[in-house]
């Protein structure tokens, strides 16, 4: 692909080659139908053996255990901020704020019921995860909702709190799929697509099936889950080309080797950039050692002026989107599956000239 750029973005980012390439290969044509997968019924034949391959598959690459359910719902993350509340949320529910987006999910909680925040990490400016002794988690909750990566600031949780018989529920729209994770350690795990799993348009919701219970009766109808398991995903029309480009990211996953082997090439992509963080003083990592995330890593130089130097000189050589998040400023590299290992090899290279010529 001539032009090809490494895009650093927070999301939408990077789809690999591979799963590009398909799309454009199947485009017009999709199997020989005739049409294109945008164009067909939701209802066909040919629609539904994609939509069930891309269940199968998932289920398969993150061992899935048989009591739980898979749906893809609208309205990304954000509106499973909404839905988680509104249909598990009875009568109280711990949220952990580790950042901005868990801040956001317990905010649209507190619409439907009581929000008891466990720990709240501004004062650090979330710069790390908590530790469990730091977390008083009530012994009555519903459930307790975390943010598994701190997309904004480039923090992940690397041990997840044990919960007892309480659910955890886990925003993972920034690190599903990044590596090997436990389904039954969670009551209910859900994810925009647009980072690690595909583009805009869906949220994928892993939910162990004895939470599937009666929603408040205000609750769309669109996002409840009973009756989202009752039409299998398919209540109105579904987003059914994300849930196809969904289904060529997780093919390419399978081809690649599995989340074990992604997780590998996670670990040494993260790597090549903290260890060349770790190694110098020109630029201040954000994430405090133990808490960084493999997906966003974030750092920033002594001043403003030399960010946006950073940033524009990168894009010159075609890493792009490396503007840290308002919030934190400095630089960010998001660093998805699809982030090739040369893409981090050039950006460290240019890092470490960029210190030398500014330093
Ligand atoms: N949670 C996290 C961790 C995110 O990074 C984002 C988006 N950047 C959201 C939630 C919101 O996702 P969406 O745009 O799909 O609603």
């Amino acid at each position: 692909m001539k032009n090809r750029v490494y895009n650093f973005a927070a999301g939408p980012s990077m789809l690999a080659d591979k799963v590009l390439n398909e799309l454009h290969e199947e485009f017009f044509n999709y199997h020989d139908s005739g049409m294109a997968v945008m164009e067909m019924s939701h209802r066909s034949k040919g629609y539904l053996e994609i939509f069930e391959d891309a269940k199968a598959r998932l289920k398969r690459i993150m061992e899935i255990p048989d009591d739980y359910e898979i749906f893809f719902m609208h309205g990304g993350a954000t509106a499973q901020f909404a839905a988680v509340p509104m249909n598990l949320l009875k009568k109280k529910a711990d949220y952990i704020i580790t950042g901005n987006f868990s801040r956001k999910a317990a905010q649209e909680a507190s619409k439907y019921g009581e929000v008891n925040i466990v720990y709240d990490g501004k004062e650090n400016d979330y710069s790390r995860i908590p530790s469990s002794e730091e977390l008083s988690l009530s012994e009555d909750a519903d459930y307790v909702h975390l943010c598994s990566n701190n997309t904004i600031y480039g923090t992940e949780w690397k041990k997840y709190p044990d919960t007892g018989t309480i659910p955890l529920i886990a925003d993972m729209s920034s690190d599903i799929l990044s590596r090997r994770i436990d389904v039954s350690d969670f009551g209910l795990i859900y994810a925009g697509a647009q980072k690690n799993i595909g583009i805009a348009g869906i949220a994928v919701v892993i939910i162990r099936k004895d939470l599937i219970i009666e929603a408040d009766p205000m609750t769309p109808q669109i996002m409840d889950y009973a009756l989202t398991l009752k039409n299998d995903s398919m209540l109105n029309t579904p987003s059914t080309y994300a849930i196809y480009v969904l289904g060529k990211v997780l093919k390419w996953i399978e081809e690649v080797g599995g989340i074990k082997e992604i997780e590998r090439r996670n670990i040494e992509k993260a790597g090549l950039l903290y260890d060349y963080l770790d190694s110098q003083s020109f630029y201040q990592p954000h994430a405090e050692k133990d808490s960084r995330s493999l997906m966003n890593v974030t750092f920033r130089t002594a001043n403003e002026e030399l960010d946006a130097k950073f940033v524009s000189e990168t894009a010159k050589l075609g890493l792009c989107n490396l503007k840290g998040h308002r919030l934190v400023k400095g630089i960010r590299a998001s660093i998805y599956n699809a982030m090739p290992i040369e893409g981090v090899k050039k950006l460290v290279e240019f890092m470490d000239e960029f210190a030398r010529e500014n330093g």
